[in-house]
C-alpha cells in the first residue's frame, strides 16, 4: 500500500465527479457561451454573496489577476512571508504586476492588523504606493492554520479607512469553513476578491475560481486572456467543479480528524522535536536529530511520501483518497522508522 501524503492535489477524480464530467453541456468559453463555466461561476458567487466569478486553469492564476487587479507598477503589496503568493508563484508580483511586496512576520503564517497598519507606506516620494492586502486561508506554510472572521474585520477596517483593497488566498478556504462553521456570505462581504481551489481537498483535477464584483470579474476576464488563460469548451472541467461543491465539501473534515491524528502520531515519535498545531489537513513536524532528507528517505522506503518544508521541517497532507485503513497503516509504519 502507497501512502502519499506529499499535497492535497494528488487526488484522482471520483467516480461520481467522472460521470458529472462526462454529461456537461459545453461551449466555447471565450465566446461566453458555455453554460456549465458559467453556472460553476455563479454558483460560487452566490455561495459567497459576491456578484460574480472566474474559472481559471489554476489557483496561481486567480492569485495574480487579482494581485494585477489591485496594483498598478510601483505600487505595493502587503502579505505575510510565508504566503503562497510571494514564495510559490514564480515572482509573478513582480513579474506579470510589476508591484512591490512588503512582507510580514506573524506567527503560524497569519499577520495582525496591528503589523499592517504599521506597514502602510506613507505618501512620500520615497515609498512605492501601498494598494494592496493580501492574506491566505488556510495558511499553508502556517501548517494549515485558520483565520478566524473576527480577525479579518479589523483588518478590513483598516484597508477601508486607508482606500487599500483586500484579497483572500482562499485556495483552502473550505477546510477553513467547514472547521469553523462560518457562514461563507460573512467572508465574501469582507473581500474585493477570493481565490477558491477546486483542485485541492475539493477533489477536482484542474481549477480554481475568482470571486469578485462585476466589475473586477469583468476586466479579470481580459487580464486572464492576455495570461493565456482563457479556455474553450471548459464545461467539462467546471463540471467537477460543480459536483465537487455539491458532494465533497463537507467530508472535508475527515480530512482534518486525520491530520490530527498523524500529527499526535508524529508528536511522540523520537526524530520529532515539534508538531504545528494542525487545525486542518496539513501537518508541519520539526524534526531533530536527522535532516528532512534522511526523514524522507526512511519514509519512502516504508511506502510512505512527504515533503521537506523548510530546513528541518516535513509537511504531510490529508485527502480524499487518504482513508481509514491508510491511516492506520501509516501508525504502524511511522513507529517502525527509528
Ligand atoms: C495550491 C495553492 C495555490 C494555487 O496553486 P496552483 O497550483 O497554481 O493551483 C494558491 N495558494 C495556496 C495557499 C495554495 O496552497
Amino acid at each position: 500500500m502507497n501512502i502519499d501524503l506529499r499535497s492535497d492535489t494528488l487526488t484522482k477524480p471520483s467516480k461520481g465527479m467522472l460521470e458529472a464530467m462526462f454529461q456537461a453541456k459545453v461551449g466555447d468559453d471565450v465566446f461566453n457561451e458555455d453554460p456549465t463555466v458559467q453556472l460553476l461561476e455563479q454558483k460560487l458567487a452566490d455561495r459567497f454573496g459576491m456578484e460574480a466569478g472566474l474559472f481559471c486553469p489554476s489557483g496561481t492564476m486567480t492569485n495574480q489577476i487579482a494581485i494585477r487587479l489591485h496594483t498598478q507598477i510601483q505600487t505595493e503589496v502587503i502579505c505575510h512571508k510565508y504566503s503562497h503568493i510571494y514564495l510559490y508563484e514564480g515572482g509573478g508580483i513582480m513579474s506579470n504586476s510589476l508591484a512591490s511586496v512588503k512582507l510580514l512576520d506573524g506567527a503560524y503564517g497569519k499577520i495582525s492588523q496591528e503589523d499592517i497598519l504599521e506597514a502602510i507606506n506613507p505618501d512620500d516620494v520615497h515609498a512605492p504606493e501601498t494598494t494592496l492586502v493580501s492574506l491566505e486561508n488556510t495558511m499553508n506554510k502556517g501548517g494549515g492554520s485558520i483565520y478566524r472572521l473576527e480577525e479579518i474585520r479589523p483588518i478590513k477596517a483598516i484597508c477601508k479607512q486607508h482606500e487599500l483593497k483586500l484579497h483572500l488566498d482562499g485556495a483552502r478556504l473550505f477546510n477553513a469553513l467547514v472547521e469553523t462553521g462560518e457562514n461563507p456570505k460573512d467572508w465574501g462581504a469582507q473581500f474585493d476578491t477570493i481565490s477558491i481551489c477546486l483542485s485541492k481537498g475539493l477533489g477536482c483535477p484542474v481549477g480554481s475560481v475568482l470571486l469578485g464584483s462585476k466589475s473586477d470579474i469583468k476586466r479579470a476576464r481580459k487580464v486572464r486572456k492576455a495570461f493565456g488563460g482563457g479556455m474553450r469548451q471548459a464545461g467539462f472541467l467546471a463540471a467537477a467543479g460543480i459536483y465537487a461543491l455539491d458532494h465533497q465539501v463537507d467530508r472535508l473534515k475527515e480530512d482534518h480528524v486525520r491530520a490530527k491524528k498523524i500529527g499526535e502520531m508524529l508528536a511522540v515519535h523520537p526524530l520529532v522535536s515539534e508538531v504545528f498545531p494542525v487545525a486542518t489537513n496539513i501537518v508541519i513536524a520539526k524534526l531533530k536529530g536527522t535532516s528532512p532528507a534522511a526523514m524522507l528517505q526512511k519514509l519512502t522506503e516504508k511506502g510512505i511520501k512527504a515533503v521537506k518544508f523548510g530546513s528541518d521541517q516535513i509537511r504531510f497532507v490529508t485527502h480524499m483518497d487518504f482513508n481509514d485503513q491508510m491511516l492506520e497503516e501509516f501508525g504502524v509504519r511511522l513507529r517502525a522508522i527509528q
